[in-house]
């Protein structure tokens, strides 16, 4: 269970609370997954007593049926919630003067107002960290849903490629891939806003789909991915729509051959800088180095970017049950952008990808 490896560590650490904060934490730790919006919705854990969930009264029933099988704490828009939060709190333990707190996301507001129920207590210990390294290695549980939201991002793709026509804008192309994933599906949310940029558009990597409509001889590039329980997807393909030109079928053969080469390459014990510097090597080489203008990957996990960071320059050292997206990119300026990515787990026996749509370039007929 991973509200053991809290407790544990806050045994480990002399600390008497921890205060869960963030909602994708609170989900981490309980099973549950809500959106409080501007309500209070919280996580409290003890050294030495029982933790509890509180929330929202609107949410009381849907925390009550959920995985968590802890306490549930409801309030009332009428009460204040953290004079009620003090009050459980010390009913609970006598220990409360040491506090390790989530700094990240956690609100001023916030921690002014706890921190007024309990003056004389210490707050300066982060939780942060802790959190971010135990979410660092994905259980079996954890990779089966990380599986199933790639198969959807797989999906996604197909309806994607099959929007494209002569005159469709980029953003009719996003609300076809969002529709059906609804409708055929059942997706409710996607894991970030959906990409699709066609032509010149694809060399700002991470700019809006915009009213640009899709024309013959360019290439499109999706960049999209879900939510599913909890646990997203990130994957990215670029495809001709008609025949591309030389140019573009260079800079997208180079950019997949460096995206195999550090998919190949991955391996528990190496450093997140040389698995960078596999693909980067490889775009440089062939000339297009300056062009390849962000890291080679991401964490990915409850959260779409998460640690570990696939960076030049970051040694942190690959380990298995990692999770992480490789995607690198070429942007010609008012030409064309390719990026090709996928997410994945590290093994043993190297990296195994959630997503599985084709990578061979991919020419769609014209259509009118
Ligand atoms: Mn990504």
């Amino acid at each position: 269970m991973n509200l053991d490896k809290l407790q544990n560590w806050l045994q480990e650490n002399g600390m008497d609370v921890a205060y869960v904060s963030s909602p994708t934490t609170i989900n981490y730790f309980t099973g549950f997954i809500t959106d409080p919006e501007e309500r209070i919705f919280k996580l409290f854990a003890f050294k030495d007593a029982e933790p509890f969930l509180f929330c929202p009264a609107l949410n009381y029933e849907e925390a009550k049926a959920s995985a968590w099988d802890g306490d549930v704490i409801g309030y009332l828009d009428s009460e204040d919630p953290w004079s009620k939060i003090a009050e459980e709190i010390k009913k609970r333990t006598k220990d409360y003067q040491n506090w390790a707190i989530e700094k990240n996301g956690l609100t001023v507001a916030h921690y002014q107002a706890l921190h007024a129920q309990f003056p004389d207590s210490d707050f300066s210990k982060d939780l942060s960290d802790f959190i971010a390294h135990i979410r660092l290695f994905k259980t079996e549980s954890e990779l089966v849903k990380l599986r199933k939201a790639g198969e959807e991002a797989d999906f996604a793709f197909q309806i994607g490629f099959e929007a494209l026509r002569n005159g469709v804008t980029e953003r009719a192309v996003v609300s076809q891939i969002e529709y059906q994933l609804k409708l055929q599906k059942g997706v409710m949310q996607t894991s970030f806003d959906t990409i699709v940029q066609a032509g010149p558009n694809a060399a700002n990597p991470h700019q809006g789909p915009s009213m640009n409509t899709v024309k013959p001889n360019e290439l499109v590039l999706f960049d999209l991915g879900t939510m599913h329980e909890g646990y997203a997807s990130d994957s990215s393909r670029t495809v001709a729509y008609g025949e591309p030109t030389d140019k573009m079928r260079e800079i997208y053969e180079v950019n997949r051959t460096a995206q195999q080469a550090a998919i190949d390459a991955a391996k528990p014990g190496m450093t997140a800088s040389e698995l960078d510097g596999v693909a980067r090597k490889i775009i440089t080489d062939a000339g297009y180095g300056e062009y390849f203008i962000h890291r080679l990957g991401h964490g990915i996990g409850m959260e779409v970017h998460e640690f570990p960071s696939i960076a030049n320059g970051n040694d942190v050292v690959l380990e298995e049950g990692m999770c992480f997206s490789i995607e690198p990119g070429i942007y010609i300026p008012g030409f064309a952008g390719v990026r090709i990515e996928d997410c994945g787990v590290l093994t043993k026996e190297g990296f195994k990808p959630f997503t599985h749509t084709s990578k061979e370039l991919k020419v769609l007929p014209v259509k009118e």
